[in-house]
């Protein structure tokens, strides 16, 4: 393969004097409880467990393990914080309650970007720069909705759903929790949130906030457990909407938990989006854009450009020019703002990746990774990828959720319209070229929900977000998020 500096096999491009965020103004209690009806509470069963932070495996904090009877606590206090205030009040003035929790979390958006890097392990530059102004731009964009509703449905009568119940992932805690608890409170319903098992820290952090911004009692409640808590909310009569962002696998165990009764849902699941590079586009950008779309956090994405497929005639110039990009990535300490790559969520999670190397490897396909030195403790994954990758093969049809590319190769636009959505998944793609025809042309073709053209990965509170296929169904962002929060009978 061409390369265009040859480079030592074990030199990194250049090397970063440490430049670590300050830990110093973050505060964790030793110990966090549910936060049901406005007031942190112990749990009925005295359960906890701890979470770690998965670049030094030391422990955080002790989180509460919410039993059933916490979760039927959760949603009845849902029910009373939604008809004894939060269906009462006007739009206007539930307005003024988001765009104060959206102010607040500018404010203190620094102590919650090192608290996400702390808990989760992606690099600080992403918390700081993605995570926490999307958080707080969801709840200025959804409060700014609040007292303009009948504009969202013109000519229509709708109403709030009443309680939802509100499952996230660890990819990226705070966020989701914006994505789910916004649209919610805007639409007038009440909510009890379940974050992930090993990321709850944000989340406690946000019922602080909620707390000090005054909303009214059991208008959002936070329980912290296992998935069991997840599958007890899901479970819960009391609950009229589910909305859910995580594996297909557990989304397709919802659907069945819901089946036959009156609860609505949103699924946000998996992905395997195809980053497609044309020999006509700007090669050194779309090597960029490669590197956005599945190295920088880890690939904990679900809409990372997990597939590469390059056209024929130009992939020995992507491919030398990616290894050779691959190789300045800096991949360590999260809090480190030079990190591109930080730690791998979870022990789980990095068993799973290797384990899909594995497979790669066995399948036959030829691989690469940067030999870059790894921190002695925490989870770590070099950045890596497969190239000569067959469609059948199960690393171009599954997800694997970390830094791991796979690289197939296209003729023609036919074909790799097909290779595109030739998986179960239909969450995102990319589209690198000059020409604007060749974008609307894949665009119409792809069954995937967002495809973003000439760059990747990028987000804003008024664009909706969802997928096709085994990726779920409903919309989050935007006009059509508030459409999943209302009845529209
Ligand atoms: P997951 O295992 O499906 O977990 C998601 C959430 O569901 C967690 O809070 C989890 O709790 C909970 N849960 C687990 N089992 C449950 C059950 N039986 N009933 C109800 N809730 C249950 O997914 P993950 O491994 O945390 O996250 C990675 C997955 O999420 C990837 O597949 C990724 O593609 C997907 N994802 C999708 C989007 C999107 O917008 N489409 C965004 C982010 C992530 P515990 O953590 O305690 O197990
Ligand atoms: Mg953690």
């Amino acid at each position: 393969m061409n390369e265009p500096t040859p480079l030592p096999a074990a030199a990194k491009s250049w090397d970063w004097d440490p430049a670590p965020e300050s830990t110093d103004h973050i505060q964790l209690n030793d110990h966090y409880d549910l936060f049901i009806g406005g007031e942190f509470v112990p749990s009925t069963g005295g359960q906890t467990f701890k979470t770690i932070n998965p670049a030094t495996e030391e422990s955080l904090a002790e989180i509460t393990e919410a039993t059933a009877q916490d979760v039927d606590r959760a949603v009845k206090a849902a029910r009373v914080g939604y008809e004894k205030y939060w269906s009462r009040l006007s739009g206007t003035e539930r307005g003024k309650y988001i765009f104060r929790i959206a102010r607040m979390i500018q404010e203190r958006s620094r102590e919650l970007a090192v608290i996400e890097t702390m808990d989760g392990g992606k690099p600080i530059r992403e918390s700081r720069d993605i995570d926490l102004p999307l958080a707080a731009a969801h709840f200025f964009y959804y409060a700014g909705w609040a007292d303009k509703l009948p504009y969202a449905f013109p000519n229509r009568v709708t109403s709030p759903l009443g309680v939802a119940g509100q499952i996230i992932p660890w990819n990226f805690p705070l966020l989701m929790a914006a994505w789910k608890i916004a649209p919610a409170l805007a639409c007038g319903n009440t909510v009890v949130l379940k974050p992930a098992e090993t990321t709850s820290l944000t989340a406690l952090k946000l019922a602080e906030i909620i707390q000090e911004a005054g909303l009214p009692p059991g208008v959002v409640n936070i329980v912290t457990g296992h998935g069991q808590v997840g599958a007890e909310l899901v479970n819960h009569s009391g609950v009229d909407k589910i909305a859910f962002t995580g594996s297909t696998q557990v989304g397709k165990q919802i659907q069945h938990a819901i089946a036959g009764t009156t609860k609505r849902s949103t699924l946000e699941l998996g992905g395997k989006a195809a980053n497609i590079v044309f020999a006509d586009a700007t090669i050194d950008q779309a090597v960029e854009g490669i590197v956005n779309g599945i190295y920088f956090n880890q690939g904990h994405v679900c809409c990372a450009g997990s597939r590469l497929l390059v056209e024929e005639s130009v992939q020995e110039e992507v491919l030398g020019k990616l290894k050779h990009r691959m190789k300045s990535l800096q991949v360590g300490n999260p809090l480190d703002k030079n990190t591109d790559i930080g730690a791998i969520n979870s022990q789980k999670q990095l068993a799973t990746i290797q384990n899909y190397i594995e497979i790669g490897k066995q399948e036959g396909a030829e691989f690469f990774a940067w030999e870059c030195d790894l921190p002695e403790k925490g989870f770590w994954c070099r950045p890596s990828l497969f190239c000569e990758v067959a469609q059948s093969s199960q690393i171009a049809q599954e997800e694997i959720f970390g830094p791991v590319l796979a690289v197939q190769t296209f003729r023609t636009v036919a074909e790799v319209i097909k290779k595109a959505n030739n998986t179960p998944y239909g969450l995102s793609a990319g589209v690198w070229t000059d020409k604007g025809s060749k974008i609307f042309n894949l665009t119409s073709q792809m069954r995937a929900g967002v495809v973003w053209a000439n760059t990747y990965n990028k987000f804003d509170p008024a664009s909706p977000f969802g997928g096709y296929k085994e990726s779920g169904f409903g919309r989050e962002g935007g006009l059509h998020g508030l459409a999943a929060y209302r009845s529209l009978d």
